[in-house]
């Protein structure tokens, strides 16, 4: 755990910073709690820097020693509207209310920065020994749908599995889901999850319907291991080959980028079969890499045969060429350098002299 020079009987270590330590794991965020106001706490701190202050949420972020802290004062969440931001109240409420607004048993752990013991109101401790995802009440998951992509993508990281009723009140919640949900939860969630790059939590997500919460048009699972592509060709954006290969993700606010990610592979996907290799080039030509992947899931030899080979032939003839050949530029010059291409994925030894030669043959020249 990371070295954090405040300690007070107020003061608590907690969430996924305390499971990380118990599981030998490194955290790369610190979450500290105050049980009572962590603004003002904050400012009787020697030596403290306030760099930011979020009064309605009582959190504070402090410059001590040159390092930068969050400290949150404990607080109530209630989820008035289910599936969406809960609603802050009882900022300073006793630490076990704090405890209790949590997603897991294994995330609901405090640590007092003052005697290192640590607080366990939930059963926390037996589960992380037991690797078991446990939620804290029944109504966990329809307060908050975002817990079940939550607990997939921890199930993951850590090898755990849900206890039986959790897991029960998973099930009944895709049964029946609320899709008045805050989307833009969901897909941070579903980002940290797939960005793992892990086929055993897409078949996980497709197998249990958790995919269900993005959209209700039903999915099978592609027999295809995406997990292994995906390590082979590198792409940037890993989780949205995995979302973007179900029926409609519209719910979910993309980038641009991802959009066009996802609109290329619908339109390519009808595209079943190509009659040559210059077909599958110009299918291909300015498509992300991850669509190119995607479209795996209908004909994974065409974009094998695509990655290792045909996007490495290229033609070297420029439109300046064209020029010195006495040419005007018009939409002739794309016409020509498809026509070198296709003769140069049929006979990629062909050499710069020849692509010429093949395009004064284009406009007539010999
Ligand atoms: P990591 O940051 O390693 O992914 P984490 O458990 O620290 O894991 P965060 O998303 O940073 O995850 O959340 C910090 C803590 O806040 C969690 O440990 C949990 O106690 C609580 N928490 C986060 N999201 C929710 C949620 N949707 N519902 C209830 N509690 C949550």
């Amino acid at each position: 755990m990371k070295i954090i020079n405040l300690q007070d009987k107020n003061l608590f270590f907690i969430g996924g910073v305390v499971r990380d330590e118990l599981l030998g794991k490194e955290s790369f965020d610190v979450d500290l709690t105050y049980v009572g106001n962590a603004i003002e706490y904050a400012k009787t701190i020697p030596d403290v820097q306030i760099v930011q202050i979020n009064e309605p949420f009582g959190t504070v972020r402090i410059k001590l020693n040159d390092e930068e802290i969050d400290i949150a004062s404990t607080r109530v969440e209630t989820y008035p509207q289910k599936g969406h931001l809960p609603c802050v109240c009882g900022i300073g409420c006793p630490l076990k209310d704090d405890i209790m607004r949590r997603d897991f048993t294994v995330n609901a752990l405090a640590k007092s920065t003052l005697t290192g013991e640590i607080v366990d109101y939930t059963g926390g401790l037996d589960d992380i020994k037991n690797k078991i995802l446990r939620v804290l009440h029944d109504k966990s998951f329809v307060d908050d749908p975002t817990r079940i992509v939550r607990a997939l993508k921890f199930s993951i990281r850590f090898g755990f599995e849900l206890d039986e009723n959790t897991k029960k009140l998973q099930d009944e919640y895709l049964k029946n889901i609320n899709y008045d949900m805050s989307y833009k939860r969901l897909k941070k969630e579903l980002v940290e999850t797939f960005n793992l790059n892990s086929q055993a939590a897409f078949e996980k997500f497709i197998n249990e319907g958790i995919y269900k919460l993005v959209s209700a048009k039903s999915f099978e699972l592609p027999k295809v291991n995406f997990e292994h592509l995906i390590r082979e060709f590198n792409p940037e954006n890993i989780w949205i080959i995995y979302v973007g290969l179900l029926p409609d993700i519209s719910a979910l606010p993309l980038t641009k980028v991802e959009k066009k990610i996802v609109d290329d592979f619908n339109k390519l996907k009808n595209n079943k079969s190509f009659d040559s290799d210059f077909e599958i080039c110009k299918a291909f030509e300015g498509l992300n890499l991850e669509t190119i992947i995607m479209y795996c899931s209908i004909n994974k030899d065409i974009v094998e045969k695509y990655l290792h080979k045909l996007r490495y032939i290229k033609i070297e003839t420029t439109g300046k060429d064209l020029v010195e050949m006495g040419i005007n530029p018009s939409s002739k010059y794309q016409q020509c350098f498809d026509f070198i291409l296709e003769h140069k994925l049929k006979n990629p030894e062909l050499n710069k002299v020849q692509e010429v030669e093949l395009a004064k043959r284009f406009f007539g020249i010999i």
